[in-house]
């Protein structure tokens, strides 16, 4: 592998809070750069979204795909607005194309705790919420996403689609991270998240999940429904390390592992694919604070992690590893030490104060 250090980033701010969390996450890859060292992002802001379609009747420009395509990575903050919509209704959603275009196929989601930190649960036994889960994003039941159909004003069908394909590389891509992780000591273990007591797509999934799991004597695997699997990550989701599943379910689940750590601020994730990825927060463009300074930035500052950390494990880049870990400490620093909070978890803390106390963090490394 030959060492890179100067990467082109596509920016893609987007709509509504994106935006504002898209500046507070350049502040602090600014500061984690020069503090790193080793290393330089040429930043490119692009247009693209509700805004950009209203302006130029185009969500996601030639220009913007372009740029993305040529890029080593794209940062995205968050995309739609809900006045702004197609003339068949649908939302606006670029970072959905995205995801198709550049065949993303796992959708990465962590969810951590801090010490101090918001979390909706507490172990009795002291333990820290800290799980991946990986939810596919380019089949599934998202396969049918423009192609369902209404047979007669009768009955609507849409087709789940799971590929040999695309499992196998979802499956190595999971059991891969497992590995990463085991090596900073969490337990190098793969959930798959099914439903194959009930359905033939399922029961292929599960079988291909487990040819792939033989190639990984290192690593635990074990299988659990989703119904029991929304059971668990309420009852004991310290016990988790990886999960994979589907489209659909990665959609919802996503969203109940981010409600166990805080809520959306704090749910940062990455798209990836064999040679793209697009870093974002979870959240959308949440109109009803836009411009108001009360947008948590910290799930678009951990997504910025997330792009140093693949960034540098692909290109042999120990700056950007560098980097990601003083971004990822000053974050806990941020929340467990300073005891800086948003209006999202019940603080009166600013946008800016987090980017401020991130940044004091990483020059106080
Ligand atoms: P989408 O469909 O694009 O995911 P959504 O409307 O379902 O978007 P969000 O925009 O993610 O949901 O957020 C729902 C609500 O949660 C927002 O209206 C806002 O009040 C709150 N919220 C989301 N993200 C943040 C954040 N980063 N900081 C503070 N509050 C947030």
């Amino acid at each position: 592998m030959t060492q890179h250090t100067s990467f082109r980033i596509a920016v893609l701010p987007g709509d509504g809070i994106g935006i504002e969390v898209i500046d507070a996450a350049l502040e602090v890859l600014n500061a984690a750069q020069e503090k790193a060292g080793g290393y330089r992002l040429n930043l490119e802001s692009l247009p693209a979204g509700a805004g950009e379609y209203v302006t130029n009747g185009v969500a996601l420009p030639e220009d913007t795909l372009k740029a993305a395509e040529e890029s080593d990575a794209i940062l995205l903050g968050a995309m739609g607005l809900p006045s702004v919509r197609y003339p068949d209704g649908t939302e606006i959603a670029p970072q959905l194309d995205l995801r198709f275009h550049f065949n993303l196929y796992a959708g990465v989601r962590p969810s951590m705790t801090f010490a101090n930190g918001p979390s909706a649960l507490v172990d009795p036994r002291g333990g820290d919420i800290n799980f991946v889960l990986i939810r596919e994003s380019t089949e599934g039941l998202f396969a049918s996403r423009g192609k369902g159909v209404v047979v007669d004003d009768r009955e609507a069908r849409d087709t789940l689609v799971i590929t040999r394909d695309t499992s196998e590389r979802l499956f190595d891509f999971s059991f891969e991270l497992a590995r990463q992780r085991k090596a900073q000591g969490h337990p190098g273990h793969v959930t798959l998240v099914d439903k194959a007591n009930v359905f033939t797509s399922f029961a292929f999934f599960r079988e291909i999940f487990d040819e792939r799991a033989a190639n990984y004597p290192d690593i635990g695997s074990d299988h659990l429904y989703v119904d029991a699997t929304a059971l668990d990550m309420v009852r004991r989701p310290w016990e988790f390390d990886v999960l994979v599943t589907e489209n659909m379910f990665g959609d919802i689940l996503s969203d109940l592992a981010a409600g166990l750590v805080g809520g959306m601020g704090f749910a940062p994730s990455a798209d990836i694919g064999d040679n793209n990825a697009v870093f974002q927060p979870a959240h959308g463009t949440a109109p009803d604070i836009m411009g108001t300074g009360k947008a948590n930035p910290v799930a678009c500052i951990l997504s910025a992690a997330m792009m140093l950390d693949w960034l540098g494990a692909k290109h042999d880049t120990p700056g950007c590893l560098r980097a990601a870990q003083l971004i990822k400490d000053a974050v806990a620093i941020t929340i467990s030490e300073k005891g800086i909070k948003t209006a999202d978890v019940g603080g009166s803390h600013s946008t800016s104060d987090v980017v401020r106390a991130v940044v004091d963090a990483i020059a106080e490394a």
